[in-house]
């Protein structure tokens, strides 16, 4: 499934930023770049801090105003190191993604990132719905500009799923009926072994139930543990074999 996620960049100053900038995006699966009056686009070292992300440098749109990036947009992000938390609300980049995501199902939406010296305006800011602050050390709060574009861009793709699609396990986790039978089988070899004794069983098998239940075996180590006991079982029936 695609999302229809605009990164907006305003007046950037560093041609590089932009080209790093557009490889951030396209490494988290994202390929719309809008340029708001950058100073200094095409440029040779736009292409080169882009790598291999060229292709979304070319289809980059440039336009004069951020309100001409936006116009179709079903919400904006401003992102800005400087928290106006009495004019905007406040999300991080998490919050933002999660409810990007549920809006961006029902048309574009835009993240939009200020200029490299001053940030966004209050007057852009006027423009976005709420604000992204990515947590950092308040007293050196302001990202590289790609950095900004980088985190807010790993969070949506993040928010996407794409970490819920986990290799299949090897065996399946064992079951509790399974995990009843092994304990009953290891108190019974705790006893007969005399390492318990069952009128004064202390803690111990809570103690073991919680080391295995946090282990969480799946079904083959459940076995080998299993075949440990038996062994230790006949070890015991059978002392001559000492
Ligand atoms: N000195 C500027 C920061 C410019 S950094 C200021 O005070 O706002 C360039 C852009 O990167 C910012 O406009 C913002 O979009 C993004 N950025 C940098 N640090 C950020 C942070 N901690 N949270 C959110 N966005 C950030």
């Amino acid at each position: 499934m695609s999302f229809p996620i605009r990164f907006v960049l305003c007046e950037t100053s560093h041609p590089g930023n932009i080209g790093a900038a557009a490889r951030a995006i396209k490494t988290m699966g994202f390929s719309d770049l809008v340029l708001v009056d950058p100073q200094d686009f095409p440029s040779a070292e736009a292409d080169a801090r882009a790598s291999g992300a060229v292709d979304v440098l070319a289809k980059a749109r440039v336009v004069d105003t951020l309100q001409e990036a936006v116009a179709d947009c079903r919400i904006v992000y401003g992102s800005s190191a400087r928290r106006r938390k009495l004019r905007w609300p406040e999300l991080n980049p998490r919050e933002c993604a999660a409810q990007c995501l549920e809006i961006a199902s029902t048309g574009p939406v835009a993240i939009v990132f200020g200029t490299e010296r001053s940030g966004l305006s209050n007057e852009q800011m006027d423009l976005c719905n709420a604000l992204v602050y990515i947590p950092a050390n308040p007293e050196y709060s302001s990202l590289n500009l790609a950095s900004a574009v980088q985190l807010v861009a790993y969070e949506l793709r993040f928010a996407m799923g794409e970490f819920q699609s986990p290799q299949p396990p090897e065996f399946p986790p064992a079951t509790g009926a399974d995990m009843e039978l092994f304990y009953e089988h290891l108190l019974r070899l705790m006893v007969s072994s005399g390492f318990l004794n069952p009128d004064n069983p202390r803690q111990l098998e809570r103690k073991l139930r919680r080391l295995f239940n946090r282990a969480r075996p799946d079904v083959n180590e459940l076995g080998i543990l299993r075949g440990v006991l038996a062994a230790a079982e006949r070890h015991i029936d059978e002392p001559e074999n000492d």
